[in-house]
């Protein structure tokens, strides 16, 4: 495979652009625009308080910086660099759009400029996971790699440190494909479920993941998940060579299956074993879709199975998924403060054959609750409902689970659960809603989960 060509990042030299966001990736976009001659103006709607509480400044060599009001009108600029954060939809990018000012983005531009191979991964759920799983494959490979994208980083300025022989293993949102105009050589997608229907309709969504492969090349590889039906449905928008994933048996051609207790990968015609079902540490059958997926990129990628078996055997799993705090009251209360959605809850309910008192919360997403509530009455001994949202998902889990309550905060969750648990329960933080009603991003909420559930009565850690 040849790495991505370079070319089609916009002459930024001497032209004036205008940087939508003060968070890391306009930031990131500034500080790269700077480096390369560009006359920057930075506009973000948040006043300086509250950039000053989320440590967001321009870098030094802005020639000007809006906040505190709408973003600013574009006219009169040469181009808008914009951050995933805002959406396709604003006002300000319509406008750019009706003057015909060319728009980019932190991923857009780092898809045109990366001098190597880029692996990219995206999807609804599993993407942190199978990203960590495939960095963890290629170091115990010994290949030169970097993992980044969708993590809050810099990406733009590690371009420096990427040479035509690195992988680049890069997570990418859903949002982050609304500008990009280049696919990965290897793209993969984990599956595609009802999510963010509060930012795009369903249609858009689908075609912002169908996004990450619309660009590739014939010598380019595609790996969809063929569990999942809306994967199967862009098969046909696939350009490159298609490789499948599946648990429930073997696959058509190139990719990565379960069977018999058993993952397997092939590629031009040869299957191989890789590891055991059994060996994986991770927990919950989600995971080992995400090992299969992850299996499939390596595979890909070229990287040697024993090395693939050696990370998905000693993988522990990314913080604040299904990540175990601890005992108390001879219950196992369990961190799954990143599952936002209430796909993301069932998948975590399923994880567990405990009795489950669940924790519920947060802000809504307007995303249908019927299939939570079926699961709900199979698995929850209790529902605990808090935060902003806690009354509507009360008002929807109560006709499933007979000991459902309401209560304001987490802190009064974590009490109300302590209240309820059995010996042999667990306690599962996996609130099916954003933590941005009260905290600044889940992992902010999954502390203080933890530091909550540390402070119960007779609490252990587990070794
Ligand atoms: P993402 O990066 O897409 O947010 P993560 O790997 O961080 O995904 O996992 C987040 C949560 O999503 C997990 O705790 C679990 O509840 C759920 N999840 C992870 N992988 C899958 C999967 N393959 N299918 C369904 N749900 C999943």
């Amino acid at each position: 495979m040849t790495p991505q060509a370079r070319g089609d990042a916009p002459e930024v030299r001497g032209r004036r652009v205008l940087v939508y966001s003060l968070g890391i990736e306009g930031r990131d976009l500034a500080a790269w625009l700077l480096a390369n001659g560009a006359a920057v103006t930075m506009s973000d709607t948040r006043t300086d308080a509250q950039l000053a509480a989320a440590k967001a400044s321009a870098p030094a060599g802005v020639e000007r910086v809006v906040t505190g009001q709408p973003l600013l009108d574009p006219e009169g600029f040469d181009l808008v660099a914009v951050s995933q954060s805002v959406l396709r939809y604003d006002p300000a990018l319509a406008r750019a759009r009706e003057l015909g000012i060319p728009i980019t983005s932190q991923m857009r531009l780092f898809l045109q400029l990366c001098p190597g191979r880029v692996i990219g991964i995206t999807g609804s759920s599993g993407k942190s996971t199978t990203t960590a799983l495939v960095g963890a494959m290629a170091r115990e490979a010994g290949i030169a790699h970097v993992v980044g994208g969708n993590i809050g980083e810099a990406l733009l300025g590690r371009l420096g440190e990427i040479t035509p022989a690195t992988t680049v293993i890069l997570e990418i949102s859903h949002t982050q494909l609304q500008y990009t105009d280049r696919s990965p050589a290897i793209g993969a997608i984990t599956n595609v479920t009802p999510n963010h229907l509060d930012q795009f309709r369903w249609d858009e969504y689908v075609g912002l993941k169908r996004n990450l492969l619309a660009h590739q090349s014939p010598a380019d590889i595609a790996i969809l998940n063929v569990d999942d039906d809306t994967s199967i449905g862009l098969i046909p928008s696939v350009h490159g060579q298609l490789a499948r994933t599946s648990l429930r048996g073997e696959v058509e051609g190139d990719g990565a299956w379960l069977e018999g207790g058993e993952v397997l990968v092939r590629r031009g015609g040869r299957a191989r074993p890789v590891v055991d079902r059994s060996a994986i540490r991770l927990r919950g059958e989600h995971n080992v879709s995400n090992v299969v997926m992850a299996c499939a990129v390596a595979d890909a990628a070229g990287i040697p199975v024993e090395a693939m078996a050696r990370a998905a055997r000693a993988f522990p799993g990314v913080p604040h998924r299904l990540e175990i705090v601890g005992t108390a009251s001879g219950a196992t209360w369990i961190n799954d403060s990143i599952a936002t959605s209430p796909e993301r809850t069932m998948a975590g309910l399923r994880a567990l054959t405990e009795p489950v008192v669940l924790l519920l919360g947060g802000r809504d997403k307007k995303l249908p609750l019927d299939g939570l509530q079926a699961l709900a009455r199979e698995r929850c001994r209790a529902i605990v409902c808090f935060g902003e949202s806690g009354a509507l998902f009360r008002d929807a889990m109560c006709t499933a689970v007979t000991d459902c309550t309401l209560v304001l905060t987490l802190d009064e969750a974590v009490t109300a659960a302590a209240a309820r648990v059995q010996p042999g329960d667990a306690v599962l933080l996996s609130p099916a809603g954003t933590s941005f009603d009260v905290y600044p991003h889940f992992e902010a909420r999954g502390e203080a989960f933890r530091a909550l559930v540390r402070a119960l009565p007779g609490f252990k850690e587990v070794a």
